[in-house]
């Protein structure tokens, strides 16, 4: 799986940065990237959970 975020899209809330750090984190710009856009199978349920709880679905997993 691949997580992707839309920069357009967020709003630099931070909530997917907290609830997985280990794929992302905030740039210089307050937008969330993705340090490993490939998710690897131990950490698909945390990352999805980001993706879930993104106000904006700004986060695309696929
Ligand atoms: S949860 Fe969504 S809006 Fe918030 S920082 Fe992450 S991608 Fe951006």
């Amino acid at each position: 799986m691949k997580a992707e975020v839309s920069h357009d899209l967020c709003i630099g809330c931070t909530l997917c940065t907290s609830i997985c750090p280990e794929i992302f984190y905030m740039n210089d710009e307050d937008k969330a990237e993705t340090l490993e856009p490939e998710v690897p199978k131990s950490l698909e349920k945390t990352a999805i959970s980001a993706m879930q709880s993104c106000p904006v679905e700004a986060i695309s997993i696929k």
